[in-house]
């Protein structure tokens, strides 16, 4: 049931090599409907904003992420339905597939659906939809609103703060909260899985062989400590890496260090 409503997004990619969910698997109903916030550092930073619609995850993706200030609108692009199992999915998107990059859970928690109707899908296919979110650092009520223009390319929203307790012109809520809320890390601190790197590393198929072929090679060398890989010249992401040890040690201890 899922997997008909996720063609487009399974269609995208190859999962024999990105580590992001297939969406093969169906998935009870629950009574209570999740929201996510994934930061994604891919060729541009943005915020994936996904709402739990019957099973799947409805999605939009947010240059400039969510705005406390009713006065601000964010530009949302709706994108692709997600698998359910997505909504966990903290990671890197290797190189050569789509949205290759990082990936961390920025925000989830619940939602729930305030108007107009009673119908979300049919709310989506009309356009708008007002809710509210609980989440850990979104909360209160929201909406989204198709943009209507001549012009446009069908797919434009915007993601707008309604007025309430919540509401404030003057917290920048991406800067002020900028980590995961699983791990702690910010998107570019993440190092792709180990699993990724041993299971699945020289792929029968085209797409990104270099980045296979050089992180298999990496893997029978010596594993470098935290401290020597950020000195290390010629990362994939110099710039990103922080030495900041310490306490995002539990959270790294599973994956190894990213090599150039
Ligand atoms: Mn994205």
């Amino acid at each position: 049931m899922a997997t008909k409503k996720l063609g487009k997004y399974q269609k995208m990619r190859d999962f024999s090599v990105t580590p992001e969910p297939s969406g093969d698997t169906t998935k009870k109903r629950r009574k209570k409907t999740i929201f996510v916030v994934q930061k994604h550092h891919a060729s541009h930073l943005h915020y994936d904003f996904r709402l739990e619609m019957e099973g799947v995850l409805k999605s939009w993706a947010i240059p400039k992420g969510p705005s406390y200030d009713p006065g601000t609108k964010r530009l949302a692009m709706m994108t692709e339905d997600h698998p359910y199992d997505y909504a966990g999915f903290e990671g890197v998107i290797p190189e050569g597939n789509y949205g290759a990059g990082n990936v961390i859970v920025w925000d989830n928690g619940e939602w729930q659906f305030l108007g107009p109707g009673d119908d979300p899908v049919k709310a989506v296919e009309e356009g708008k939809l007002t809710f509210r979110l609980k989440g850990k650092k979104l909360f209160g009520e929201w909406a989204l609103v198709k943009i209507r223009r001549p012009g446009t390319k069908g797919n434009e929203w915007l993601l707008l703060k309604h007025r309430d307790e919540f509401a404030s012109e003057n917290f920048d809520v991406t800067t002020f909260a900028p980590r995961s809320i699983v791990s702690d890390q910010d998107v570019d601190d993440l190092t792709p899985r180990r699993e990724w790197q041993s299971n699945r590393a020289a792929s029968s198929r085209r797409r990104a062989p270099t980045l296979a072929d050089a992180l298999k090679k990496a893997s029978s060398k010596k594993k470098p400590t935290k401290k020597q890989a950020t000195t290390k010249k010629g990362a994939a992401r110099p710039s990103s890496r922080k030495a900041t040890g310490g306490t995002k040690k539990k959270a790294t201890a599973k994956k190894g260090g990213r090599k150039g």
